[in-house]
């Protein structure tokens, strides 16, 4: 099961090669490009701060009556000073976030190289994050009901390790070439996890030692959904410690309390995300962190 994805990322690398697919984001580009001319003539110039900017149809730059400020429609957004086309960022940072495919794979779908395509990956990442709770606040919706908080086993991102050189592995069944990998386990963190409603925060920590490991991803919860009401956890040393006001559910006996409480949303989120960080190759504790809450933020929308 966890390998379908992986093979599929495979078999689409030898389609695109041969020439059989085509990725064209032309119309994505368009898309975008109209999209953000919009926003631009609804904001004030970043410049001087007036309501005055104009955009064309025909021209890639923007500009400011007021002051004359003209840079080009990306200014300040993830889509500025990339080496890829608009459409081709967001393509690969949809396909990053929303499959199992790796970096590794979706740099072929767009022809371009490994390095190019991760970094634009981590900084429309860093925006996302950045941007979150704006945009979470500004969808109508109404978050309610009890947050559930769990915690994950350790997880890890698979293994660190160099790809093959050996030419001849190219393009065919990977495996002879994959067993030369030199592995090493990626750094281990544990996961932390709240629930409520649609909203999903997910935050890494080295260990669950005492219930202030809790606060942050609870506290994010809160702050994204307020008031927070019921907090619902597991029977876990590290709740019973807990200042917060929160009911359990004892999961050795049950995994819903005769009270209805229970983390099952938390528990499936998790049996979610494992499979998606293993696609990374040997990520850092960092990399490890951003990449799940990044796993959270896309789950949430
Ligand atoms: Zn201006």
């Amino acid at each position: 099961m966890s390998s379908a994805q992986p093979a599929f990322g495979t078999m689409f690398r030898q389609l695109i090669e041969l020439g059989v697919v085509e990725i064209n984001t032309e119309s994505l580009d368009a898309g975008i490009e109209r999209r953000l001319k919009e926003f631009w003539e609804s904001m004030s110039c970043p410049q001087c701060g007036h309501q005055s900017i104009v955009t064309w149809e025909e021209l890639d730059r923007i500009w400011c009556r007021d002051c004359n400020f003209k840079p080009v429609f990306t200014y300040g957004t993830p889509f500025h000073e990339k080496h890829l086309t608009a459409g081709e960022v967001l393509l690969a940072f949809t396909l990053y976030a929303d499959t199992l495919l790796s970096i590794n794979q979706i740099a072929p779908f767009l022809g371009r190289a490994y390095r190019t395509v991760h970094t634009a990956i981590r900084e429309v990442e860093a925006a996302v994050q950045r941007g979150f709770p704006v945009v979470w606040s500004l969808l109508d919706q109404t978050i309610d009901g009890p947050t559930q908080v769990d915690e994950s086993g350790k997880v890890c991102s698979g293994y660190k390790g160099e790809p093959p050189r050996n030419s001849r592995s190219r393009g065919g069944l990977s495996q002879s070439g994959r067993s030369r990998w030199r592995r090493h386990h990626g750094d281990q963190l544990t996961l932390v996890a709240a629930c409520r409603d649609s909203l999903r925060v997910i935050r890494g920590q080295l260990g669950i030692d005492y219930s202030g490991d809790l606060e942050p991803v609870i506290q994010e919860a809160e702050e994204l959904s307020q008031p927070l009401r019921e907090v619902w956890t597991d029977d876990h040393q590290a709740y019973r410690e807990m200042e917060r006001d929160h009911r359990t559910v004892v999961h050795k006996e049950t995994y819903v309390s005769p009270e209805g409480i229970h983390i099952n949303q938390a528990e499936c989120l998790f049996s979610f995300v494992q499979p998606w960080l293993r696609k990374f190759r040997g990520l850092s504790k960092q990399g490890l962190e951003q990449a799940a809450h990044t796993f959270g933020i896309v789950r949430s929308l």
